[in-house]
């Protein structure tokens, strides 16, 4: 009996600990990551940032930070419905997670916005590489309609701050949207 009793204790123990650490890791992905395309979310973007400018200052090297709006979304969603609007957000954070480095970070942050976090690299070599990777999010076989996407970019300046980085980028942004939009402008 006792045997039986120690058994079963066992037993629940271990299903208790693999449950907590199951728990665990679904808090901290809720946390840190975005249910619908299951890309890191603002929060890791902040933390990685914060990360990333230290770096920049103490080793000198380069960081590169870039926000990307879908064109024209809401008519998308309005015409074709919520569904094919999700889809299409999932299959752009497949594409940034495909076309970027492992040291870089792509963030949904937001509706149909998203961040790239480009350490080590600088403006110029930010900006080509977001050119090709406008073309590739231009150039994707979408369905049931074309998509397009709006970059702005930017690089660390001394002083700068996670704020001042991200405003920077978000004009950038605006101006992309004003060149017409399917555009990188840098800022
Ligand atoms: P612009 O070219 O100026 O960026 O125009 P836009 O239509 O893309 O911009 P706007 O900000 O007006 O529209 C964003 C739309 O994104 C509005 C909302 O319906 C949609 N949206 C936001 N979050 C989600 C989401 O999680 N799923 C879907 N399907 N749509 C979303
Ligand atoms: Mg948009
Ligand atoms: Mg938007």
């Amino acid at each position: 009996e006792v045997e039986k009793l120690r058994h079963t204790l066992w037993h629940g123990y271990i299903r208790d600990i693999t449950t907590l650490k199951q728990h665990e890791q679904e808090l901290e992905f809720i946390a840190y990551y975005d249910l619908l395309t299951g890309i890191p979310n603002r929060r890791l973007l902040s933390s990685r940032l914060t990360q990333a400018i230290a770096h920049a200052i103490r080793s000198g090297e380069s960081l590169a930070v870039c926000m990307l709006d879908l064109d024209n979304f809401k008519p998308i969603n309005d015409t074709y419905g919520h569904e094919v609007g999700d889809q299409v957000l999932k299959q752009l954070a497949l594409i940034l997670s495909s076309q970027i480095r492992e040291s870089d970070l792509a963030a949904r942050i937001g509706g149909e916005e998203f961040a790239l976090l480009i350490p080590e690299t600088s403006l110029e070599e930010a900006n080509s590489a977001l050119e090709r990777l406008r073309l590739a999010i231009e150039t994707h076989p979408w369905q049931p309609v074309p998509v397009t996407a709006s970059v702005g970019v930017t690089g660390y300046l001394e002083g700068d701050t996670r704020e001042s980085l991200i405003t920077r980028a978000d004009s950038a942004l605006y101006r992309a949207k004003h060149l017409g939009r399917n555009h990188v402008a840098k800022g």
